[in-house]
């Protein structure tokens, strides 16, 4: 083994809720995780203004916020957080292998995924402005719906996600308008039934959307392109919504791990254990049903027990800490 390689106890990939929690409970278990944050730091609470629905915060936090405690109460007990990016990974034989920046090789005992799911977005300047800005537009309608309640909303997406989050919308919101680039929609008969029979939601088919509009600071409408009869129109709105999928960030790991057609990582059932024993995975990168901070927090929990129990079962100088099970 050349001296370059750093051998560890438990490897964390990835910086959001899922990582973190995992990084909490395997510090406390003893297993010295050394966690490499990602391309995002924080993850894709970073890009959410206020989360108010994470129990223990009755005034709401900042996702940045959130995310920094998280690191403070992870580093507390002793998480090596670096920054780095996680490039390949090798689980073909005894030993987890993992390079960072395609240069430090790590030989980790446990391997915890947590490198989540991003929300894909249509790619125009004007709907990137007001994401960074924080004004107004979103791809979670759980998370931010409640800040247009009774507003005007526009959604884009004709898949399952879009269905459930115009409907979700329509409950605190005026207005959803729907914007489905097809003359039909993706999403199940059921889903589609739901939104078609919502008084307060518009369908817009085969309507594109052109730009997302805004006074500078925050969205007060969008511009939309009927792709048949190239008429242009303007939907007064404050909150623009995209529900066009999600992509796990699962790629490099193609290679070792069982992922779904959609490129999730397949876990065992009620557990956090993937196909490669030694290595879990927690937060979106299995999960494209509920994708929240709080079940991404508990399957990190569950993801460092697991991890816990295997070290307890394979490596005889390993010492299971009391902690963990109070
Ligand atoms: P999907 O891939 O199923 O749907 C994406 C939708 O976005 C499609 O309607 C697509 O249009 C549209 N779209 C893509 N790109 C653009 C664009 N540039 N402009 C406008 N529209 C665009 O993703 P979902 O997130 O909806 O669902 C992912 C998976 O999760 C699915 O298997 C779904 O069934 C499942 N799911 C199940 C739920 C449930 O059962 N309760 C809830 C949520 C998700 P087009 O159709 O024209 O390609």
């Amino acid at each position: 083994m050349s001296e370059s390689i750093e051998k560890i106890k438990c490897l964390i990939i990835g910086s959001g809720p899922a990582g973190y929690t995992a990084a909490i409970y395997a510090a406390r278990a003893n297993m010295f995780p050394v966690l490499y944050q990602g391309e995002q730091p924080g993850g894709q609470l970073t890009t959410t203004n206020e989360v108010e629905n994470f129990p223990g915060y009755p005034d709401g936090i900042t996702g940045p916020d959130m995310m920094i405690e998280l690191q403070k109460q992870a580093e507390r007990f002793g998480t090596d957080v670096r920054h780095g990016w996680v490039t390949k990974v090798d689980f073909s034989g005894d030993v987890h292998k993992a390079w960072i920046n395609n240069e430090t090789e790590i030989h980790a005992d446990t391997i915890i995924i947590s490198t989540g799911a991003s929300a894909i977005y249509l790619g125009l300047p004007s709907e990137q402005k007001y994401l960074k800005l924080g004004g107004g537009v979103s791809a979670c309608a759980i998370c931010d719906g409640f800040f247009y309640r009774n507003q005007d909303v526009v959604i884009v997406g004709a898949g399952d996600s879009a269905c459930e989050e115009a409907h979700y919308l329509s409950k605190l919101c005026k207005k959803v308008t729907m914007l489905v680039r097809r003359d039909e929609f993706r999403a199940s008969k059921i889903m589609q039934d739901r939104v078609k029979n919502t008084v307060n939601i518009e369908i817009l088919y085969n309507t594109e959307t052109e730009e997302v509009l805004g006074d500078g600071q925050v969205v007060t409408g969008v511009r939309v392109k009927n792709n048949i009869t190239g008429k242009l129109k303007e939907i007064p709105a404050t909150g623009f919504f995209v529900a066009i999928g999600h992509k796990p960030n699962t790629e490099i790991f193609k290679d070792f791990l069982e992922l779904d057609k959609t490129g999730y990582i397949v876990n065992k059932p009620g557990s956090a254990k993937t196909n490669i024993p030694g290595v879990f995975v927690s937060g979106d990168a299995a999960d494209h049903v509920y994708r929240q901070a709080i079940t991404a927090a508990g399957t990190g929990c569950m993801a460092a027990l697991d991890a816990e129990r295997y070290l307890a079962a394979t490596d005889s100088t390993f010492e299971v800490s009391t902690s963990t099970y109070n």
